[in-house]
């Protein structure tokens, strides 16, 4: 079997070395020129638009698949009508855009933060009236990692969020008050069989992801089953096959959706060594039509990107139970390079190897 990812960057690495014990070889379409995954795959080298690359991609794969969401649909859909792609082009237009991702929730009955759409100065000042304040401004598409958003507090933020980002197509979210952030990871196959890994609980900061613990600390099931039930609608209704991300904010016993990723996600990197079956092997086994495996979780993980700068790899293995992703890219300022798991056998000793990996490597965005 013959694996095409769109997208040769970390995710696309990580799937494609997930593939490789299962005898699946994997081809990556980039427009770089030595893009990370490129390391352990094939490589097609093209813009996502490129007509060309993309017949080369489809000649070189049995079915194909996507490491990010920002593909332009069009490109998934001329795919599909030459090799299975997966999960469905749908999927990936309901992610592009955070408007048609929000009300796609709110029509399956899935909570979000209150919403509006904003193309206009006009629209802009009724909906801080009719949402109220603190809210988000963001950009509808290509935002990521926090970019393309703007906090507005009071009425006096209005007018440097709208010199920043006014003109281009905008939602306005009310800012919820959450207790923390989660996301579910959820699996379907190609014959409707569907797993779910435990909740993350994730912390950004600068508006990138920091640290993800699962399962999530002091989680009731009630909670995770919601997730659960909430993701199993979107699965259903996409007719979705692979891994699909859904992040929240959690304010007390109630979920609202965030945003969702078609793909596997940075807060499921800890699967690789904290559950039984890793979120990129799963995504392979559903997109390739094979059986799905164990979503359990095998003890407690911590999971921590290494963002911007390249930490001495001696002292973070020195620590028990550390296990180490080197992404073989340049550090540069904001950069995801790698990341580091730590497992635990519960959240006590989780939290001990935490602390000391915190003394020790000091992870922070750089
Ligand atoms: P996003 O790119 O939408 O995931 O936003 C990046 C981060 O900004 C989130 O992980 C939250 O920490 C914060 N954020 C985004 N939207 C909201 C909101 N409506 N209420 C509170 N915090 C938010």
């Amino acid at each position: 079997m013959r694996l095409g990812i769109l997208g040769g960057g970390q995710l696309g690495r990580m799937i494609a070395l997930a593939a490789h014990p299962l005898g699946i070889t994997s081809t990556v379409l980039d427009p770089g020129a030595d893009p990370c995954a490129a390391a352990v795959a094939g490589h097609v080298r093209g813009e996502f638009d490129d007509l060309r690359a993309l017949y080369d991609l489809a000649k070189a794969s049995d079915v194909v698949t996507y490491e990010f969401e920002n593909v332009p649909v069009e490109s998934a859909r001329w795919l599909a009508e030459r090799v299975p792609v997966f999960p469905p082009p749908k999927a990936l237009e309901m992610s592009q855009d955070r408007l048609v991702e929000k009300t796609f929730f709110a029509d399956l009955g899935i909570p979000t933060p209150p919403f509006a759409p904003i193309d206009t100065r006009e629209q802009f000042d009724a909906a801080i009236g009719s949402i109220g304040l603190p809210a988000v401004l963001k950009t509808r598409r290509f935002g990521y990692d926090g970019k393309g958003q703007a906090v507005l507090r009071t009425p006096a933020d209005a007018e440097a969020a709208w010199a920043t980002l006014g003109g281009r197509p905008l939602i306005l979210e009310g800012f919820v008050p959450f207790d923390r952030e989660v996301s579910i990871l959820a699996v379907r196959s190609r014959t409707g069989e569907t797993a779910f890994y435990p909740l993350s609980e994730n912390e950004h900061r600068e508006g990138m992801l920091y640290r993800s613990l699962a399962p999530a600390s002091g989680t009731g099931e009630e909670l995770t089953e919601r997730a659960c039930e909430f993701a199993q609608r979107v699965l259903a209704e996409l007719d979705y096959v692979g891994v699909l991300a859904i992040e929240w904010f959690q304010d007390g016993p109630r979920l609202l959706a965030n945003e969702m990723a078609p793909r596997v996600h940075n807060s499921g990197h800890w699967t690789t060594e904290g559950a039984v079956t890793s979120q990129f092997e799963n995504h392979v086994r559903a997109v390739c039509g094979l059986p799905l495996g164990s979503a359990a979780a095998v003890g407690h993980s911590a999971l921590f990107n290494l963002i911007g700068y390249q930490p001495d790899f001696a002292e973070v293995l020195a620590i028990p139970n550390a296990h180490l992703h080197w992404y073989g890219k340049e550090p540069k300022p904001r950069r995801k390079v790698g990341h580091v798991t730590l497992t635990a056998g519960d959240p006590e000793e989780r939290t001990r190897l935490t602390d000391e990996f915190v003394r020790k490597v000091n992870p922070r965005v750089q």
